[in-house]
């Protein structure tokens, strides 16, 4: 699902308004504006945690926080991600916005850029050994980006195409490489994947984010 640009707009715009995030908002705003940043992934996440009993007990201006921190760390690590690709001379071409060409080694026979098998908080740190990604990565890969993160720190959008994109996908772990077709088909069995109303309510969460970050 691609997120408009109106609602991102007013989304950076709350955020550089948030008295919580000043320090921080250049950089989260930068990450908003960028083409291939998991904005999408970003609304799932608080869709995630607005079903969560504990997140519901929070005080707004508690929720503001959290959520604004997990953006700012987010974001920290996407900006990290894309300075290393853009310095390697493999960077292999799929930072171009609206590239849709398989990447390469990738499902592409069934994958259909969901993005949900990449729903994890955290996985089994294990890469291959001429796998490039360095160790602070495998770390966050095995330990989560943080409290409250659903999604995995490495998953990006492709904005122009509308689909996920694993910013280390050449490079990643093993767990990563072994969720196949079987794993796929499985997980599109699950009920949510096929509810027409997802749209819907991951645009009410980006309506409710707006409005809570205004809150001040
Ligand atoms: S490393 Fe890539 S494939 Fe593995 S969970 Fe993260 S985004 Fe998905």
């Amino acid at each position: 699902m691609v997120i408009s640009g109106k609602m991102i707009a007013a989304l950076s715009r709350a955020v550089r308004n948030s008295s919580e995030e000043r320090r921080f908002s250049h950089s989260v705003v930068r990450c908003l504006a960028d083409p291939f940043f998991p904005i999408a992934f970003f609304l799932r996440n608080v869709m995630a945690l607005r079903r969560e009993v504990h997140f519901n007990r929070l005080a707004p201006r508690m929720q503001r926080r959290l959520l604004l921190r997990i953006l700012r760390e987010r974001s920290a690590i996407f900006l990290e991600v894309r300075e290393w690709i853009s310095k390697r001379e493999d960077g292999l071409g799929f930072l171009t916005a609206g590239n849709e060409k398989p990447l390469p080694g990738g499902p592409d026979d069934y994958c259909s850029r969901c993005g949900w098998c990449c729903e994890i908080a955290s996985g089994m740190p294990v890469f291959p050994e001429d796998s490039a990604v360095p160790l602070k990565w495998k770390n966050i890969f095995g330990d989560g980006l943080g409290k409250g993160h659903r999604f995995c720190a490495f998953l990006w959008e492709s904005r122009e195409a509308g689909g996920s994109l694993c910013s280390i996908h050449p490079w990643r772990s093993i767990p990563c490489r072994t969720f196949e077709r079987d794993e796929c088909e499985f997980l599109q069995g699950e009920p949510d994947f096929s509810d027409p109303s997802v749209e819907d309510r991951l645009l009410e969460t980006g309506r409710w984010l707006i409005g809570l970050m205004d809150g001040r």
